[in-house]
């Protein structure tokens, strides 16, 4: 069989009668199934790609026969740092470089046999998409969704740009593991994610996603209901947010954050040059990040006036506190929050108990940790001996009453920094006048178009081509400069999804009737790297441009399945750890279709797999094993009545579990029945072994779809089986009864293999299994298939007896111990 004809053939032909490029049709209902679209980096695709992509196709070829008008299109996230920065590594330019990688993806993807709509391609390096963002910019900035502001940011050194909170992870920069994230104070554009920040919470609950992505992205929402109490400091009101106001009568410092923009005000002239040491060593601005530092800070010289003691209590400035975070200020109880209290010993600050347990007392000068449990209060005045949860409600009325304070609920969601001082993104439209200020760029003057001509390695790029910054203002002619920083290339993947269905509108982003009909994606796949990135953002964006009128969807991707990744040696596949193959060395040795087999095979797709040579050479056999099954035969048919009840109870359980996306568990069984029906060969009918090797490819085809092509061809079929309707199982020709049988089999093996663990014999050479049956029915079914499993165990040699067989080998009367459907086992 030639392996490399059969794929090119059935590829040319796909190709030439455009079978997977589809149209909007309202009679069909449509399902959109989605890969995350790739980085095009250099080096290709590699075989964990080729998985993850197999997986995405796989699913998708299933959805189309079953009936589906599926929409399952490719594209590129083509702009971003690290095409920027290997290109200059190579002497190129980005955009060369990155068209360049981009061919190369889509000749291995074409070869891997994937069933895209390429006709729908798209690339965010493109003016013609791009475009878009810099208009859905513009109309965000007119809603009140964008804004610009001087603000503390992350820095990152090696990136040499500005980063989202989402973009550090640990103070160090996401790509940079080594680099600490410095502060630095911008002028930078933010998107208004936090207007979101409730329904991204509520929603999350009614997506079909992982439980795990769910959590991450609550947590990182992070909502917290509390009450809001005002300080006084130097006569200016500070309201600060707290989730503890039981607490209030034992606060005995504040803490402002490292990066408030109003701190020098408070800070003492006899304490500047502390407060200025410490900022030094600060890093990150990220609330989930500040948890896990080393908490440090320096006095300010400023008190604040507790509003119901009405004592004076010291301003500290520390590193976790996040100057968004209510008024970036906090209340600190070091006798009931162990941060507080660690803090407190730090900086040897008093210590006052204000809950105490119920039945003991609590005495500050004892305590070697924070009391953090429920208890009735002390040192509160009129609120003493109440309970501490009952006080919260109280104190907070009490509060409210003199309006010293209210209820209120907080995020840990920040607003989306996507100022960018990289080249390689989609251009900020904005044009900034000495008269007229802030000035967007007009629509009709879209797009803004990224200039080629810039030098890299001088600050920010685009500063550097002087006919690109200056320019005209819109408004009043004059003399004006351009902005100079880019998106964040998260900006470019928050709807490219929606593109897809009417991507060459030149008129508008896309026709809201189309986007209608196709969105949201039924099935999206892609890594758990994205939980509270892209993820994130898509989710907001599909938000905002629901209330624009763009859209009338709520959520962008309505079922989720996150991959697991592909490892050889213990390691993830990666280039730099040179532990790749290529698809290429596959597809020559083995054709293609082995490849996908494999990779769908090993290991259920949401766990992450090893490569294994022997399992690519199985793969390979298997599949010649099933070829040859094309030569038509024409047996007694003894074994009909047995191999369509087989194939029938294949088709059920194949169909379930390609839905729950256990691939393996599906190719499992398929093989299984391949085996059968090459073993029983010649006592099968010739129109049951034809019903039944065109049933076979059916549900083949998902994983190996050109030799299943073929195959359909050569037993005269006249169409492409990946357009075919999915078999159907027929329960009736299932025999329940032969299935029970199979099912003992199989618990008999299982049993076997423990009782062999138990006795710790797996490993000696030479040991004999004797069973012992009850009815011929079951000894007749065990001899018939043992061959098939042989592998599974570990046994040198296995004899069957009947229990009423009175020569049988039975030194310790085993026999007697056998029941209907448990055989009673023997071993030495
Ligand atoms: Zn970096
Ligand atoms: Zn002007």
């Amino acid at each position: 069989m030639d392996f490399k004809k059969i794929e090119t053939k059935w590829q040319k032909k796909w190709e030439k009668e455009k079978i997977f490029e589809v149209k909007e049709d309202q009679k069909k209902k449509k399902f959109y199934c989605l890969e995350m679209y790739p980085y095009p980096s250099a080096s290709g695709l590699h075989m964990g790609h080729a998985r993850n992509y197999s997986i995405g196709d796989c699913y998708t070829r299933f959805k189309r026969m079953q009936g589906f008008n599926v929409l399952y299109p490719m594209g590129y996230d083509s702009f971003g740092l690290p095409a920027e920065n290997a290109a200059i590594a190579a002497k190129s330019h980005p955009k060369k470089f990155t068209e360049a990688a981009i061919k190369t993806y889509i000749k291995q993807q074409k070869k891997l046999g994937f069933s895209y709509d390429w006709n729908r391609i798209l690339s965010s390096h493109d003016p013609e998409y791009y475009k878009w963002n810099q208009y859905f910019f513009l109309k965000f900035l007119e809603n009140g969704l964008v804004y610009r502001k001087l603000a503390p940011v992350n820095w990152c050194s090696k990136c040499d740009t500005a980063l989202a909170n989402e973009q550090v992870h640990s103070g160090k920069c996401w790509r940079h593991k080594d680099t600490d994230i410095e502060i630095k104070h911008l002028n930078q554009w933010f998107i208004k994610t936090t207007k979101y920040s409730e329904e991204l919470l509520d929603k999350i609950d009614n997506l079909q996603w992982p439980e795990k992505i769910k959590a991450m992205q609550k947590n990182w929402i992070g909502k917290s209901y509390g009450t809001e109490i005002n300080f006084k400091i130097n006569g200016e009101n500070w309201p600060v947010f707290t989730t503890r106001p039981d607490t209030i009568f034992g606060v005995t410092f504040m803490v402002i954050s490292a990066q408030h923009p109003k701190l020098m005000k408070l800070v003492t002239k006899e304490e500047k040059k502390n407060v200025e040491e410490l900022l030094k060593k600060i890093k990150s601005v990220s609330e989930v990040e500040m948890e896990e530092l080393e908490k440090e800070g320096a006095f300010t010289g400023s008190y604040a006036l507790n509003p119901l003691t009405k004592e004076k209590i010291p301003v500290y400035v520390g590193n976790f506190v996040v100057a968004e975070y209510g008024s970036g200020m906090v209340m600190a109880v070091p006798a009931h929050d162990q941060r507080d209290f660690e803090f407190a010993k730090k900086y040897k600050i008093p210590i006052k108990v204000v809950i105490k347990p119920e039945k003991s007392e609590l005495d500050y000068k004892t305590i070697s940790r924070a009391y953090t449990d429920d208890g009735v209060l002390v040192n509160s005045k009129e609120f003493d001996g109440m309970n501490n949860k009952k006080a919260i409600e109280e104190i907070t009325k009490y509060l409210e009453s003199r309006k010293l304070g209210k209820k209120t609920t907080q995020f840990k969601l920040r607003d989306w920094l996507v100022s960018r001082q990289r080249y390689w993104g989609t251009p900020i439209p904005i044009i900034y006048c000495e008269k007229c200020g802030v000035v967007p760029v007009p629509e009709k003057d879209l797009p803004v178009v990224l200039p080629e001509k810039v030098k890299f390695g001088q600050g920010n790029p685009l500063a550097t081509n002087k006919e690109f910054v200056n320019t005209i203002c819109p408004k009043c002619k004059g003399k004006a400069k351009r902005e100079t920083d880019t998106m964040d290339t998260f900006f470019d993947s928050s709807w490219y999804f929606i593109r897809y269905c009417d991507n060459k509108n030149t008129k508008e982003p896309f026709e809201k009737k189309k986007s209608e009909y196709w969105m949201p994606v039924d099935q999206y796949i892609g890594g758990a790297e994205h939980a509270c990135m892209h993820l994130i953002y898509a989710r907001f964006f599909t938000k905002a441009l629901r209330d624009l009128g763009f859209v009338s969807f709520d959520e962008p991707f309505t079922r989720l399945f996150n991959q697991g990744l592909l490892q050889m040696g213990g390691f993830v596949m990666s280039k730099s750890r040179g532990n790749v193959v290529l698809p290429d060395t596959i597809s020559e040795k083995y054709g293609i279709d082995t490849g996908r087999l494999f990779l769908l095979f090993v290991a259920s797709p949401d766990k992450d797999m090893e490569w294994s040579d022997e399992g690519v050479e199985s793969s390979y056999k298997f599949i010649t094993r099933f070829y040859e099954l094309s030569t038509l035969k024409n047996g007694n048919g003894k074994k009909d009545n047995f191999i369509v009840s087989k194939r029938e109870a294949t088709i059920k359980s194949v169909t379930q579990n390609i839905d729950e996306f256990k691939f393996n568990i599906a190719i499992k069984d398929i093989i299984e029945l391949v085996n059968y029906v090459h073993k029983y060969r010649d006592q099968i009918s010739k129109t049951v072994y034809k019903e039944t090797l065109e049933r076979i490819s059916l549900i083949l085809s998902p994983f190996t779809p050109h030799i299943c092509e073929e195959l359909w061809s050569k037993i005269e079929k006249k169409t492409f089986i990946s357009l075919e309707k999915w078999p159907e199982a027929d329960e009736n020709k299932i025999d329940k009864k032969a299935l029970e049988l199979e099912e003992m089999f199989k618990k008999t093996l299982e049993d076997l293999n423990h009782v062999l663990k138990l006795a710790k014999l797996k490993l000696a050479k030479g040991e004999k299994a004797y069973l012992y049956f009850v009815t011929e029915k079951e000894l007749e079914y065990f001899k018939d298939n043992l061959e098939f499993t042989k592998q599974q165990f570990t046994f040198k040699e296995i004899t069957p007896f009947l229990v009423k067989d009175h020569k049988k080998y039975d030194p310790q009367n085993k026999a007697s111990k056998a029941k209907y459907g448990k055989p009673g086992i023997y071993l030495e």
